[in-house]
């Protein structure tokens, strides 16, 4: 499947169960995530319809390091001159690669509220097993710009993951590439899971604060229009 433009200069390209973003900056192609062990062909095929080589990629930014985001990183970085990026909350799981077993790992992770989405957690969620160890360049605690971009606000979001990351592209009204912050399948919910929940809500309503036209998920389809609005009614009677 080809990328999509969600706004100019700014891809989704789905791999397996997960999207992953392009964003041509001045200061190179950008790749958010890098989706399930095995996507770095689909990805370098995109790079490739977007007329760039694997050299154009400089950055790969990570939301977080679950395996359906870091999955290809360690390929990646065999295969461009990337620079990768990671709040170091997450960054020692990319840098061990190994398991991955959500069920039964030292950091808990827990189905998000409702039954249906209990139901999914179950039937979806299963152990990875040995992912490669990839390297960890720069790490981004939130607060801070992109360093070679800085229209792109680093926003800290934990709850899902403990490490988590959010970005805010200061273009076209707006682009929250909120990782996996909430899911957006078939429409704006919970993510599968949360490391904490109190703390992911505690995130979710701290983005209320921003505005962005567009929003793009790690699961599901992007928002293109009024997509802070949205967030704002589903995340902004979130009691606490
Ligand atoms: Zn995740
Ligand atoms: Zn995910």
């Amino acid at each position: 499947m080809p990328p999509k433009q969600i706004v100019p200069g700014f891809y989704e390209l789905r791999v397996g169960i997960a999207n992953v973003f392009l964003l041509e900056s001045p200061g190179g192609l950008v790749l958010f995530d890098t989706g399930v062990p095995g996507s770095q062909d689909a990805i370098l095929q995109a790079i490739h319809t977007l007329g760039k080589t694997p050299q154009d990629l400089k950055h790969i930014v990570i939301t977080h390091a679950h395996p359906d985001h870091i999955g290809s990183l360690a390929a990646l970085q065999r295969l461009t001159p990337a620079r990768t990026y990671i709040h170091p909350v997450d960054a020692g799981v990319a840098q061990r690669g190994g398991d991955f077993d959500p069920r039964h790992d030292t950091r808990p992770f827990n189905p998000a509220p409702g039954l249906l989405v209990g139901m999914l957690f179950r039937m979806f969620l299963r152990p990875y097993r040995g992912l490669e160890p990839a390297r960890i360049d720069v790490e981004l605690r939130g607060g801070e710009r992109l360093p070679f971009a800085d229209d792109i606000e680093v926003i800290f979001a934990p709850g899902h993951s403990m490490g988590e990351l959010a970005f805010l592209w200061k273009q076209h009204g707006g682009v929250l590439i909120a990782g996996d912050t909430c899911a957006n399948l078939p429409v704006l919910d919970w993510s599968l899971g949360y490391e904490n929940l109190e703390v992911g809500k505690r995130s979710l309503k701290e983005l209320c604060h921003y505005q962005f036209e567009a929003a793009v998920f790690g699961h599901g389809g992007a928002i293109t229009r009024g997509a802070s609005d949205r967030w704002r009614k589903r995340w902004g009677t979130l009691p606490g």
